[in-house]
């Protein structure tokens, strides 16, 4: 066991502190990162403040990390000493059932074991990235290309690889009419990676503040959700809308907006429950589905694809005292577009 330093919430309500966590020894299979940034993901946000349900305190939440490797046990071959690494919303699964054999540890029968907040293979409760290091099995440690901004790269490991996976599962590419919901950390890489991948692309944010940045990301329009005529204006155009917003949405009027056989995506995890009248899925053969990060396979796909595009997020750097107020400024919807924590100065 090591000791290092981390930040942690200890309860809903209080504010995260700076505090030390243990991290196992470094076992054959491990890998130990010494964290260079982590980033700030609203689900971090989301279960610190039990949002989605009771959880364990005191934790240490972030699941968007990278750094260097700084040991490796005895069977890894995959990862050596020095190599630019990073690791993201899990840390192991069964490797068995259909969905891990199949490179969806993400969908894991089991349950994936989480990054954060989920009992390990040990029977400890797992610590996640605002940390100064983490010991990781190598299957789910993944390689961080030298050409991504060494500080930008972090939030690839949740916001990219989430938008990535039902973009590329949803067949978007030459052609294809997407809109992005919410422009947030999630909603600027779908803008990003939907580009990328030849789709005309619409933002459909809560106002107009953020339509330079639309523009900048290399989408066509922007459109204020607080103007109703944006959804008249607006209906049976889309292939497929993706849904990153954190809070409910009146699904129905985003249905509206789609063609006929779209499909309505939702990454955002809203604590409330979500309704929809089923009239406004019949008419247009239309779907309205979910999507939950990404397998270790695609995420490499992801980061190497975001290598090879030029794509990197757009990242406010704070130190590690800084977090505290940068979750206010994530719930007021005022991050440009994803806070990421220094974490030398943890
Ligand atoms: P974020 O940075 O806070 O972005 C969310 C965006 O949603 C905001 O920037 C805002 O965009 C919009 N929004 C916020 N409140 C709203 C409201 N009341 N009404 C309408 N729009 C609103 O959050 P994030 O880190 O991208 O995460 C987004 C959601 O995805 C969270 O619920 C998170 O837990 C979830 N998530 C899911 C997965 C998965 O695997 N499915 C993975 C990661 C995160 P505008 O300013 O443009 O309106
Ligand atoms: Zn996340
Ligand atoms: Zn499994």
């Amino acid at each position: 066991m090591r000791t290092v330093d981390a930040y942690a919430a200890t309860s809903a309500t209080d504010p995260l502190v700076k505090t030390t966590i243990e991290r196992r020894d470094v076992g054959a299979n491990d890998v130990l990162i010494e964290i260079a940034y982590a980033g700030i993901c609203h689900s971090d946000i989301h279960t610190v403040r039990g949002e989605w349900g009771d959880t364990t305190y005191p934790l240490v939440v972030g699941h968007e990390i990278v750094g260097v490797v700084a040991e490796v046990g005895s069977d890894v071959t995959s990862h050596s000493v020095g190599d630019r690494v990073g690791v993201g919303c899990m840390v192991n699964s069964c490797r068995k059932c259909e969905a891990c054999l199949a490179g969806e540890e993400n969908y894991c029968l089991e349950g994936n074991v989480g990054t954060y907040a989920s009992v390990d293979r040990d029977g400890t409760i797992t610590q996640g990235g605002y940390s100064t290091h983490v010991v990781v099995d190598a299957d789910f440690v993944l390689r961080v290309p030298e050409s991504i901004p060494y500080e930008a790269a972090a939030p690839l490991l949740c916001a990219g690889i989430t938008t990535y996976s039902p973009l590329h599962h949803w067949n978007v590419g030459e052609g294809t009419k997407v809109a992005v919901v919410g422009m947030g950390g999630l909603g600027h890489m779908a803008v990003k990676i939907a580009v990328a991948m030849g789709a005309e692309v619409t933002v459909l944010s809560q106002t107009l503040s953020k339509q330079d940045d639309s523009m900048r990301f290399g989408a066509t329009a922007h459109h204020a959700t607080k103007d109703e005529a944006t959804f008249e204006e607006l209906a049976g155009t889309f292939d497929v809308i993706l849904n990153t917003v954190s809070a409910k949405l009146p699904i129905d009027a985003y249905l509206g907006l789609l063609r006929r056989n779209g499909s309505l995506v939702n990454v955002g995890a809203p604590a409330e429950p979500l309704s929809l009248n089923v009239f406004n899925l019949l008419g247009g053969r239309k779907s309205f589905s979910g999507s939950m990060i990404g397998g270790i396979r695609e995420t490499q796909e992801m980061l190497d694809f975001c290598a090879e595009h030029g794509i990197a997020p757009e990242i406010e750097l704070i130190d590690a005292a800084q977090v505290n107020e940068a979750y206010e400024r994530v719930l007021s919807s005022d991050v440009r577009y994803r806070f990421v924590i220094d974490a030398a100065t943890i």
